[in-house]
């Protein structure tokens, strides 16, 4: 296989010009970012590469099992140092946005190191890496280095299989987002012929949740609320509720999707204050409203139909500064909007 894009080919020039690599992914990782730096150091290594996995954030406990092929790190001051120190080139994985990898960013202001970026995020999408391999039509970050990995001529061994599959079915939410294509169906086949168990997997991703989260979704569901003639969906979480059930951030994934399934609803909207003061927006479209923009220009970023941003401030003000932008993107205000910022077919997601 030759590679697809000049920019795949610099990738693969990377790949080939260095020895020792350092993967990383953003902040509070997901399948998908944690999923393909697994596949990626296994590949390196099995080119008689060094590949080491250093993150800004804990492995959750969902994941766990892909340490099994592959070891993580998280992020103290002196690893991360001596980690750059060792390493001869970095290779950053579903992000294209620099303050994504968290304290890594500040580890790299100070090592001239070079840099690739694989990632399929629209917002962002220029990169930051002297490479840059960034396909906002790819479903997972996954999906990218599946084809990288077939390219460079490196066997897809039962290993690198499940991890691109884990990657490619959290992004997809289980093959269920308009994300889901020909493609991503086609690589899902072939990385069942290397001997996965797709319903043991599933159950491995989710089955870490405790009755409290269960117990919080149910608290919070109870008290959504429909506006725009029940277009738009609100969700509230209060630090309170967090602490009450002994949940984090990272606690509220899958929150903001099941709204989703409300007859009549384009938007849902998840405000999230963690702790005081500083709110988590989650933005879902169920596919004619995009979204993204909604985000990046607040600082944060995503895809066309989910995205999210951190606001500074109460509840209140963020929801002062999201829903009069959504009631808008959905046409329920009256002024029009901006060229561009409606209906936007992308498949990627999440
Ligand atoms: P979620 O709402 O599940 O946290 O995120 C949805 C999508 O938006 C994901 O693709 C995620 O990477 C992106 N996203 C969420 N929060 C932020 C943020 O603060 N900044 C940026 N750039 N992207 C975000
Ligand atoms: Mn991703």
């Amino acid at each position: 296989m030759t590679p697809a894009t000049p920019d795949r080919a610099a990738f693969h020039e990377f790949a080939a010009r260095h020895r020792r690599f350092l993967l990383t992914t953003h902040i509070n990782p997901d399948g998908d970012g944690l999923g393909s730096e697994a596949a990626l150091a296994m590949w390196l290594a099995a080119q008689g590469k060094e590949a080491r996995i250093l993150n800004d954030s804990v492995m959750p406990p969902a994941f766990a099992f892909l340490a099994r092929h592959a070891s993580f790190e998280v992020y103290e001051a002196e690893v991360a140092e001596r980690r750059f120190a060792e390493s001869d080139a970095v290779v950053v994985l579903d992000t294209s946005n620099r303050q994504r990898i968290g304290r890594l960013a500040a580890v790299l202001d100070r090592h001239a190191i070079p840099i690739a970026v694989v990632d399929h995020h629209v917002t962002h999408a220029r990169g930051f890496g002297l490479v840059n391999v960034i396909e906002a039509e790819a479903s997972a970050t996954g999906e990218i280095l599946y084809d990288l990995i077939r390219e460079g001529g490196g066997a897809i061994t039962p290993a690198i299989a499940e991890a691109l599959y884990v990657a490619l079915m959290t992004d997809t939410g289980s093959f269920r987002y308009s994300n889901t294509d020909t493609h991503a169906h086609r690589m899902a086949a072939e990385l069942l012929t290397h001997g996965l168990d797709p319903q043991r997997l599933h159950a491995q991703v989710h089955s870490h949740a405790s009755a409290g989260r269960l117990r919080f979704f149910g608290e919070v569901l109870s008290s959504l609320e429909l506006l725009a003639d029940g277009r738009l969906v609100v969700l509230e979480a209060a630090p309170e509720q967090f602490q009450r059930h002994g949940l984090e951030g990272a606690d509220t994934d899958g929150l903001v999707d099941l709204p989703r399934t409300i007859a009549g609803v384009e938007v849902v909207a998840l405000f999230s204050e963690v702790e005081p003061g500083k709110v988590k927006v989650s933005l879902r479209s169920t596919g004619r409203v995009a979204i993204d923009q909604v985000c990046s220009r607040l600082g944060g970023g995503g895809h066309v139909h989910a995205a999210g941003v951190l606001l500074r401030g109460s509840r209140a003000e963020a929801r002062a500064r999201i829903l009069p932008e959504l009631q808008r993107l959905i046409g329920v205000l009256e002024t029009p909007a901006a060229p561009g910022d409606v209906t936007s077919a992308s498949r990627a997601e999440a």
